[in-house]
């Protein structure tokens, strides 16, 4: 497995996943451990763990996923509005270091409790 890593994987096609979406930067795929009713993960195809490791091209790159994600509102079934994470090291619980951000919608969400 490239770099060791599940999401360079799934960009691979070496483990399935349900994609909703794809451009030259980006994937949209379902989590499969869902967190919220609807819980999509857009990874960029770039591999890299943090924001703090991000290339100028990487850099770009975030911005102009940011600048889509609005755009796959709709399509993702997530008209009512969603709120986007990036987990960001242990403390944060990342579990998969290949920097991506969790959409999560379909439902009233409260802030999460510490
Ligand atoms: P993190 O905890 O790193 O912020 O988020 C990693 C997310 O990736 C988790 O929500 C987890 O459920 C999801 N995940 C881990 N492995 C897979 C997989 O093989 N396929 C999909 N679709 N999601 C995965
Ligand atoms: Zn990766």
């Amino acid at each position: 497995m490239k770099n060791n890593c599940v999401f360079c994987a799934i960009q691979a096609g070496e483990i399935p996943s349900e994609k909703f979406y794809e451009d030259e930067r980006m994937i949209v795929i379902k989590d499969i451990e869902p967190k919220a009713a609807l819980h999509y993960l857009a990874i960029p195809k770039r591999h890299y763990k943090l924001l703090g490791e991000m290339t100028e091209s990487d850099r770009e790159d975030l911005g102009k996923i940011f600048a889509t994600i609005p755009s796959l509102a709709e399509k993702l079934g997530l008209e009512g509005g969603y709120r986007l994470i990036i987990n960001q090291g242990d403390d944060a619980g990342q579990t998969v270091f290949h920097l991506h951000i969790h959409i999560l919608g379909g439902q009233k969400m409260d802030f999460p409790e510490l």
